[in-house]
């Protein structure tokens, strides 16, 4: 029997993010740039591999499960990975299999996702405009992640929607964007950018403090703070004027890591213990030793011992590098 995964600060880890690809149908301008370089293919886990990861980590406690990417849904085999993990839900070992997505690929798959036992999902959307869209995702896709939402909410999925906030771009829509979801009975959560990966543009100018956001925010509506958790860095309040409810992600302007219980793993099997640092250990070479098993906990084992206290992301002055070299893609937010 191994051990639970716990780190040196005593934070037990619980919750675990696997990016299936960091291939994307977008090219959100503060996620990557547009002649961005993806993975060769034959550098990814087979969903087998994906599988049998997954169940490492169930079998030491892990209580939630996140994929993300890139965008997931291009993953090929997707809904069929979830449908075998489904049986750790029956099990009752695993308590959530969810995903975060941008919805284009969504219409086609909601209803498979829904019987393969998926709940709710994070679904990304910054705007609502279709230009602002268009120039922020650089392609013309908000009819597809319409027809996605749709179909998502006809399915019975749950959605949370997930905005970044974005001084050169959506500053002036947010308000109007948690209208729009709470009026379908969504809620959101907005999300500050965060320095990670060259995108050919400077953070600084996208860069919009959610502390500015909130006061906008209180200057229309009742902030009610609710001591809502999931687990996760947002502070939630209920806006009473809509009866929804919006979540504030701010790793910048109010640090959030002594909560942490969660770690990533990238579609090629490296985790990473920490979004905003760059450690990480190689868990590929660990299922495709000859002991996997033991290889691997000790491989957590050794993970578990570098997760650091918390990131160190900044963004307070035009021009600077990323704090981390590698893209929000590849990790999966
Ligand atoms: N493609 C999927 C999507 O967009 O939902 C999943 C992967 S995406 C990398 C996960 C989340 O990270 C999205 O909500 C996206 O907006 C966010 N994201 C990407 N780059 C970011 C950055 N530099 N700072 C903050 N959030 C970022
Ligand atoms: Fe793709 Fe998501 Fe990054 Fe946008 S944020 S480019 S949808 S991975």
């Amino acid at each position: 029997m191994t051990s639970r995964l716990t780190d040196k600060f005593g934070r037990d880890i619980t919750y675990l993010r696997l990016s299936v690809t960091d291939r994307c149908d977008l090219r959100c301008t503060y996620c990557m740039a547009e002649n961005m370089t993806f993975l060769p293919r034959k550098d990814l886990l087979t969903l087998e591999e994906l599988d049998e990861l997954c169940s490492a980590f169930v079998a030491r406690g892990v209580r939630k499960i996140r994929l993300t990417g890139g965008e997931p849904l291009v993953r090929k085999g997707l809904v069929g990975l979830i449908e075998n993990l489904s049986r750790h839900l029956e099990t009752g070992a695993l308590d959530e299999i969810t995903l975060t997505t941008n919805g284009t690929q969504l219409a086609k798959h909601a209803e498979a996702l829904k019987s393969a036992g998926v709940e709710r999902i994070n679904l990304s959307l910054d705007s609502l405009d279709r230009e602002v869209f268009h120039k922020l995702t650089r392609r013309d896709a908000i009819d597809q992640v319409m027809s996605g939402i749709e179909a998502a909410l006809r399915a019975g999925l749950k959605i949370k929607i997930n905005t970044v906030a974005l001084k050169n771009s959506n500053a002036t829509e947010i308000s109007s964007i948690m209208e729009w979801a709470h009026s379908l009975g969504m809620d959101m959560t907005l999300i500050e950018v965060m320095p990670m990966g060259d995108i050919g543009e400077d953070r600084f100018d996208q860069y919009l403090p959610l502390t500015e956001v909130r006061e906008n925010l209180e200057a229309k509506y009742t902030l009610i703070d609710t001591p809502l958790k999931t687990g996760g860095p947002a502070r939630y309040v209920k806006i009473e004027e809509t009866g929804g409810v919006l979540g504030f992600i701010s790793p910048l302007t109010n640090n959030f890591c002594a909560g942490c219980n969660r770690v990533r793993v990238t579609c090629t099997g490296q985790i990473y213990m920490c979004l905003g640092q760059s450690d990480k250990v190689d868990l590929r070479a660990a299922i495709r030793s000859e002991n996997p098993d033991d290889a691997l906990t000790a491989a957590l084992d050794r993970a578990m011992i570098y997760k650091p206290k918390s990131h160190d992301f900044k963004i307070d002055k035009p021009g600077a590098a990323p704090s981390v070299p590698r893209h929000m893609s590849l990790t999966g937010g």
